[in-house]
C-alpha cells in the first residue's frame, strides 16, 4: 500500500477547498478563529528542586520549565494541594513529576502514586518516568494487567506506582496492609486528567480518594495532591469536591504551541421545498397537536411525510383542494456533511481524522465516505475506517497501526480514541457536533497539527440547541470556559456502598464521618446499621459480611449487554445496559464497523444480543414513555407567579415501541410494540413551575402551554452540558402543564443516574445563566415552527410532538423576569 501524503494540503488551503462548499450567500463557516502559533515563558528550576532530577531533565532536553509548571510544581512542594488546568500539550506531567522526584531523590524512603484514568496512559507516563533513568525511583505500573508474580516486588520496592481508581478501589485500599509501608512513606498522590472524573463515576472516585486519605493517615502520612486537569470552569472547586480537600488552582498556560486553525461549520439549509397538502389540513401548520404533521424527525432524515393524512380518491382528484405549504426548513445533517468533508480531506491527501460523538454516527461516517471515496478514485475507500469503543481489542490496535503507518489516511472515531493513544502527524481535525466538553473539544482539536506546524480544526453542528449556540456565540468556545465538572459524593448510592468498602477496611469511627461527608454520612451509616450491612461497636462502624462489598465504580446498572452475532457465535462488541434497551431491542438495526444487523433477540437476563447481518432500507427508533414524582424538595427559590426547585424525584420509563424509518426519506414505515420491563429511577431534579395567569399574560394561550413547556424543556437539556460536564444523554425530562405534585405548569430536568450525579443541582446554582443561553438558543435558530437545532430532540420519547417554539421563548422569558434577571 503506497503513502500519500506528500499533496497534502496545508490547513488554510484546506479551508479554502472546504469553504468553495457553501454558496456565496450562505457560507457554512459562521466563524473562523485563528489561534496564533505562542512562544513560551520558561522560568528557572526552583532552588528546592534536586540536582539529579535537574540534570535528568536535562539529558532529556528539557533545560527549564515552562512558568505555569514551576508555580504549580512550587506550591506542591510546599505542601499545598494544587491542581494545574490548562490546555493538552502544555507540558503537565513536568509539574507533578518536579516536586514528587525531588521528593523521592531527597528522601530515599518517600513514595509516589500516580493515578490516571486509562492503563494507557499510566504506560505512557510509565514509560516517561522510566526514560529519566532517575536512580532509585523504581517506577512500575500496578494494574489488571500485572502478574501477580511482580506485585509482591511492586509493593515491596516500588517507589513510584502507577494505577487507576479501579485498581485501588478493587486492590490496593482493601489490601492495604501489604501496602502499609509503601502507604506510610506516602508523600504524593497525583491525580492525572482529573477532569474525567465527573458524574457517577467521579462521585464514587471521590470517596475512593477518602478511603485512600483514611489509609494513609492510619499508617502515618499526609501525602499532597497534585492534580492535572482539562481547562474548565472553576478547577479548584472540582478538584476540592474531588479530594475533599481545599485546593489551589493554576490556571495559566505559558506553554508555547502550534497556530491552528479554528472554524465553526454550520451545515447549510436544504432547499426549501413545497408541499401539496389538502386544504383541510393546512392551517394548524404551526400550532399542536397537528404540528406534527409536517415536524421533521430525527437529525438524518428528510421532513416527515408520513403523518399527512391519506387524501381520498374523491379529493385527490380535484385539485382545487390542494394548496402548497413551504416545509420549515431544514439543514443537511452533520454526519453527511463530515463525511463529505472527511472525503475531501482525504482526496486531497490529507490525513485527517473526524470525530463523531456516536458509535452508530462513527460507522455511518466511515460508510458514506468509503463509498464516496470508491466513486472519486476506486481503491481509494480503503483508506478509511471507524473506530469507537465496543470493538476488540486486537482491532483497535489494528487500526492504529494503520493511521501511524499511513496505510488508512482517514478515521471516523468516537472518542474512544480521546485518551492514552498517542497519535501524531494528522493535518486536519473534523468535530462532527460538539463533543459536549470544552476539555473533550480542544483535546479533539489538539490531534492536529505536526511538530511546530499549523493545523486546521472544523467543529460541525450537529442539528442541536447546545451546537447551534456555539457555532452562533464563539466567546463560548474561544473564551472564558464556563462548564465546571460535577460529581456529588452525597449522593446516597455512591455513599452507602461506598461506606460498606471504607468499612470492610477498616471500622469507620465518628471522626472519619467527617471525612465522608457529615450528616449525610452519618445518615447513610444509620441507614447501613439497620440493613445489618453494618454493625455499632465502642471502637466503631464494623462490616458484617465475610466478602467484600461488590462495588462497581463505573455503576451504570448491570453488566454490559453483549452483541452476539448468531449464525457464527461471534461476539461483535458490547453495548451498556442503560442504552441496550432503546439500542438493542428485538428488531433494532445495530451497526458494527459499517455492516448493519438486526437484533433478532435481546435477551436481558443474560446480557445478550443475538444479531443477524441484514441490510434493511430503513433505520429503527425506540419510544418511551416516562412518568415523575416528587419525592422531597431539597431547596426553592420563590419568585412570585414562578418557582425554581431542587428535590428528589422518583422516573419511571419504559421503552414501549418502536418505528421503522425509511433510510433517505425518514418516511415512517410502522410502529411495532415492544415488551420491556419498566426502569425506575430516584434521582434528583432540578424544575421550575409558572402560573397559568403568567403564562396567559405572557401570550400563551392555555392550549399552547404543554407545547411551550415541551419546547423549553428540549432546549434546557440540550443547553444543560454549556454548564456542567454532561452528555444531553445523561439528562431526562418531563414537562407537562399541570402536575399533580406541583399543582401547576412544570418543567422537570432530572440527572439520569440513580442517586443524581450533579447535573441537576448544578443547573439550580446557575438556573438564570443556563436558562438565559436556553432561551437565547431558540430565539436565534432560524426555523419557523421549530427544528432539531432549537426544540427538537432526537431522544423524545413522544415523537416531539407538541412543540411551540415561539412559546418557549415566552415561557423562558417569564422565569427568567421573575427570577429578576434581564431576558436577552
Ligand atoms: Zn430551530
Ligand atoms: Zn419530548
Amino acid at each position: 500500500m503506497q503513502c500519500v501524503t506528500s499533496t497534502a494540503f496545508g490547513p488554510a488551503e484546506l479551508l479554502h477547498r472546504l469553504r468553495a462548499r457553501g454558496t456565496a450567500e450562505a457560507s457554512p463557516i459562521t466563524h473562523v478563529e485563528r489561534v496564533p502559533p505562542r512562544s513560551g515563558r520558561p522560568a528557572p528550576w526552583p532552588t528546592w528542586t534536586d540536582p539529579s532530577v535537574r540534570d535528568a531533565f536535562a539529558a532529556a532536553g528539557i533545560h527549564a520549565p515552562w512558568e505555569h509548571q514551576a508555580t504549580a510544581a512550587t506550591l506542591a512542594w510546599e505542601g499545598k494541594h494544587v491542581v494545574l488546568a490548562t490546555g493538552t500539550a502544555s507540558g503537565k506531567s513536568l509539574a507533578y513529576q518536579l516536586p514528587a522526584l525531588s521528593a523521592l531523590a531527597t528522601d530515599p524512603k518517600a513514595t509516589v502514586l500516580y493515578l490516571s484514568p486509562t492503563k494507557a496512559l499510566a504506560a505512557d507516563q510509565l514509560r516517561a518516568v522510566a526514560r529519566l533513568g532517575l536512580d532509585g525511583v523504581r517506577p512500575a505500573t500496578f494494574d489488571g494487567d500485572t502478574p501477580r508474580e511482580e506485585r509482591e516486588w511492586v509493593r515491596q520496592h516500588a517507589r513510584f506506582v502507577l494505577t487507576n481508581p479501579d485498581m485501588l478501589h478493587h486492590s490496593l485500599l482493601p489490601g492495604h496492609a501489604r501496602w502499609g509501608v509503601f502507604l506510610r512513606r506516602l508523600s504524593y498522590v497525583v491525580i492525572d486528567e482529573c477532569h474525567t472524573y465527573r458524574g457517577v463515576f467521579g462521585s464514587h472516585v471521590a470517596h475512593v480518594l477518602r478511603r485512600l486519605r483514611r489509609a494513609a493517615v492510619r499508617y502515618g502520612s499526609a501525602p499532597t495532591f497534585v492534580l492535572a486537569s482539562a481547562t474548565s470552569g472553576d478547577p479548584a472547586g472540582a478538584a476540592s469536591r474531588l479530594i475533599g480537600l481545599p485546593v489551589t488552582e493554576v490556571t495559566e498556560d505559558t506553554s508555547p504551541r502550534g497556530g491552528v486553525t479554528f472554524a465553526l461549520w454550520e451545515p447549510p439549509l436544504l432547499p426549501q421545498s413545497t408541499l401539496s397538502l389538502p386544504i383541510q389540513s393546512v392551517s394548524p401548520v404551526s400550532s399542536p397537536p397537528d404540528s406534527s404533521s409536517v415536524a421533521v424527525p430525527g437529525s438524518d432524515a428528510l421532513p416527515d411525510l408520513s403523518d399527512l393524512p391519506d387524501s381520498s380518491p374523491d379529493s385527490a382528484a380535484d385539485e382545487s383542494l390542494f394548496v402548497d405549504v413551504e416545509l420549515p426548513p431544514i439543514r443537511r445533517s452533520a454526519l453527511r456533511e463530515t463525511a463529505d468533508l472527511l472525503t475531501d480531506a482525504i482526496v486531497a491527501g490529507t490525513r485527517t481524522l473526524a470525530f463523531i460523538r456516536s458509535r452508530r454516527g462513527a460507522e455511518v461516517v466511515a460508510s458514506m465516505t468509503r463509498r464516496a471515496l470508491e466513486e472519486a478514485v476506486p481503491g481509494l475507500g480503503e483508506r478509511v475506517a471507524a473506530y469507537r469503543a465496543g470493538y476488540l481489542r486486537e482491532d483497535r490496535r489494528a487500526i492504529e497501526r494503520a493511521l501511524l503507518s499511513g496505510e488508512l489516511l482517514g478515521l471516523a472515531s468516537t472518542n474512544a480514541l480521546e485518551l492514552g493513544v498517542d497519535l501524531v502527524g494528522l493535518d486536519a481535525v473534523l468535530i462532527c457536533g460538539y463533543p459536549g466538553t470544552r476539555a473533550s473539544l480542544w483535546q479533539q482539536a489538539g490531534r492536529a497539527g505536526r511538530a511546530g506546524g499549523e493545523a486546521l480544526a472544523v467543529l460541525i453542528a450537529r442539528d442541536d440547541p447546545l451546537d447551534t449556540y456555539l457555532v452562533h456565540h464563539p466567546e463560548a468556545v474561544f473564551g472564558r470556559p464556563v462548564e465546571a465538572t460535577v460529581l456529588d459524593p452525597a449522593n446516597p448510592y455512591v455513599l452507602g456502598p461506598q461506606l460498606c468498602c471504607a468499612a470492610s477496611e477498616a471500622p469507620i469511627t465518628e471522626s472519619d464521618l467527617e471525612l465522608f461527608g457529615g450528616p449525610a454520612a452519618a445518615a447513610a451509616v444509620q441507614a447501613l446499621v439497620e440493613e445489618g450491612a453494618l454493625r455499632r461497636r465502642p471502637s466503631g462502624f464494623y462490616w458484617t459480611h465475610r466478602g467484600r462489598p461488590d462495588v462497581d465504580l463505573r455503576g451504570t446498572g448491570g453488566a454490559p449487554v453483549a452483541v452476539v452475532e448468531s449464525s457464527t457465535g461471534r461476539l461483535l462488541g458490547t453495548v451498556d445496559q442503560g442504552s441496550s434497551h432503546a439500542m438493542l431491542h428485538t428488531g433494532a438495526v445495530h451497526l458494527h464497523q459499517g455492516v448493519s444487523y438486526v437484533v433478532d433477540e435481546l435477551d436481558l437476563d443474560d446480557a445478550i444480543a443475538l444479531v443477524r447481518q441484514e441490510e434493511p432500507d430503513w433505520s429503527t427508533h425506540a419510544r418511551d414513555v416516562t412518568n415523575l414524582s416528587v419525592v422531597n424538595v431539597r431547596s426553592y427559590v420563590d419568585a412570585g407567579p414562578v418557582g425554581l426547585f431542587l428535590g428528589e424525584v422518583d422516573v419511571t420509563n419504559q421503552v414501549v415501541s418502536y418505528q421503522r424509518r425509511r433510510i433517505g426519506t425518514g418516511e415512517v414505515i410502522d410502529t411495532r410494540p415492544l415488551d420491556l420491563p419498566v426502569r425506575e429511577l430516584r434521582t434528583v431534579a432540578v424544575w421550575f413551575t409558572i402560573s397559568p395567569e403568567a403564562l396567559v399574560a405572557a401570550g400563551v394561550e392555555p392550549s399552547d402551554f404543554p407545547g411551550a413547556l415541551h419546547a423549553a424543556e428540549h432546549a434546557g437539556i440540550g443547553l444543560l452540558p454549556l454548564i456542567a460536564t454532561c452528555d444531553r444523554w445523561d439528562i431526562g425530562g418531563l414537562s407537562t402543564a399541570g402536575h399533580a405534585d406541583t399543582e401547576a405548569p412544570t418543567v422537570f430536568v432530572y440527572d439520569g443516574h440513580p442517586g443524581g450525579a450533579g447535573f441537576a443541582e448544578r443547573a439550580y446554582a446557575v438556573a438564570s445563566d443556563w436558562l438565559r443561553a436556553t432561551r437565547e438558543a431558540i430565539a436565534s435558530c432560524v426555523c419557523e415552527a421549530g427544528c432539531p437545532a432549537c426544540v427538537q430532540s432526537p431522544k423524545c420519547g413522544n415523537g416531539n410532538n407538541p412543540l411551540d417554539k415561539a412559546g418557549a421563548v415566552k415561557v423562558l422569558d417569564t422565569v427568567l423576569t421573575a427570577l429578576n434577571t434581564k431576558p436577552v
